[in-house]
């Protein structure tokens, strides 16, 4: 691997139970498993780090990292430090589960330097979280803070669901009432998406559940932007929202379209201007490293109006927006001003208003087709690819 890269994310696919909702690629924790992932993924530690990339940030999600033992977690961790060269100010990242989380691996998790966790706690309301089948209950999220504030981790991250079936626009609110009382500093907000093949899509197509009206989804976005703002969270991307200087630097690299590689079945990496996946599946995927071969799939050489595609889509997530020098594009957007739903600063900075977050899709899809089909535009943005930042 000759290009650099300066971030890494290891994918681990096991979960104690599935949610409901979850598209994610997870599989029931099982021991032969386990130790079957963790040879491979060291293995793809050992293939992939031939180059002394300084490693600036990492992150270990899921499935449900916190769903292994330290046995297993220690030997991933010992790898990864002695493999990679990992910088001395890396922002180190473990998603963990509020439900399967304990003191030894808090503990672990300090003497490897991890500095930042983010914790899957998606509602406080037991009724809620009950319904999407998940491990916790309130009480464990707060117990989970608190151990992870007296053992000298600060960095908390949450993720917080809204728009989940039978869910009032009451409901959230305490849900976000109660996230602000943590002493956190970062909180994602997503909003509960039906994923095909899903028990909670099935329920729904058999009229078994009734979502939040799309005014009150709406509502919902539009309060807790205001209401985190007013607690000291500041929105930097679309979902996100953060204390000053708790901005997520490995979610960043993502946005910013920098290099990464991902490690794990189904992680995807960004090298070179090449997005490329490993395979999906646990075995397919050990067996490909059993033979010391990677298990990459699945190439794209990312150019074109697909690199444009890309820069605008990622770009218009975060706050910052985009720098455009293309001035019939900044014409084009100046209709969504006028709707409140873009920003338009410094004559070319283009950013989406709180508003048009909410319809960020429907604004890509109409910028993509105006480029798609104004010559100006083609011609100066397209090709070569010099007017957008
Ligand atoms: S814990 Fe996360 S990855 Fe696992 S099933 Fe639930 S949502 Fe999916």
């Amino acid at each position: 691997m000759e290009e650099k890269f300066s971030s890494l994310y290891l994918h681990i696919p096991f979960c104690l139970k599935k949610c409901n909702y979850c598209a994610f690629y997870s599989i029931p924790y099982d021991t032969e498993k386990v130790e079957l992932f963790v040879s491979a993924i060291i293995k793809e530690m050992d293939l992939t780090h031939i180059i002394p990339h300084n490693i600036e940030t990492i992150y270990i999600g899921g499935g449900t990292p916190s769903s292994l033992s330290v046995k297993y977690l220690g030997k991933i961790f010992e790898n990864l430090f002695k493999l990679y060269k990992i910088d001395k100010n890396v922002e180190f990242t473990v998603e963990i589960n509020p439900g399967s989380i304990t003191k030894e691996q808090i503990e672990l998790f300090k003497s490897y330097g991890v500095n930042r966790i983010s914790i899957g706690a998606q509602s406080f309301l037991d009724k809620e979280l009950k319904f999407l089948n998940r491990i916790h209950n309130s009480k464990d999220i707060i117990a989970t803070v608190k151990a992870l504030l007296s053992l000298g981790i600060d960095n908390i991250s949450i993720d917080l669901l809204y728009g989940i079936p039978h869910q009032t626009f009451e409901d959230f609110k305490l849900s976000l009432q109660k996230v602000t009382l943590l002493g956190i500093k970062h909180i994602s907000l997503y909003e509960l998406s039906l994923e095909k093949k899903t028990p909670l899509a099935r329920k729904f197509k058999k009229g078994q559940i009734v979502l939040p009206s799309e005014k009150t989804v709406e509502k919902m976005y539009l309060y807790a932007s205001e209401f985190l703002n007013k607690k000291g969270f500041h929105k930097y991307e679309i979902s996100n929202f953060a204390k000053k200087d708790y901005e997520c630097k490995h979610n960043i690299v993502y946005w910013q379209r920098k290099p990464y590689l991902g490690l794990g079945p189904s992680a995807h990496s960004f090298i070179g201007e090449i997005r490329f996946s490993n395979c999906e599946e646990l075995f397919s995927y050990a067996e490909n490293l059993g033979s010391n071969k990677l298990a990459w799939i699945e190439r794209e050489k990312i150019e074109g109006f697909e690199k444009l595609k890309e820069k605008i889509i990622l770009g218009l997530r975060m706050k910052d927006g985009i720098k455009i020098s293309n001035s019939c594009l900044i014409e084009f957007f100046k209709d969504f001003m006028s709707l409140n739903l873009v920003n338009i600063r410094d004559t070319n900075k283009v950013s989406l208003t709180d508003r048009g977050m909410l319809v960020s899709n429907e604004i890509f899809a109409k910028v993509l087709l105006h480029i798609e089909n104004c010559l100006v535009c083609k011609e100066e943005l397209v090709n070569p690819l010099l007017n957008v930042k």
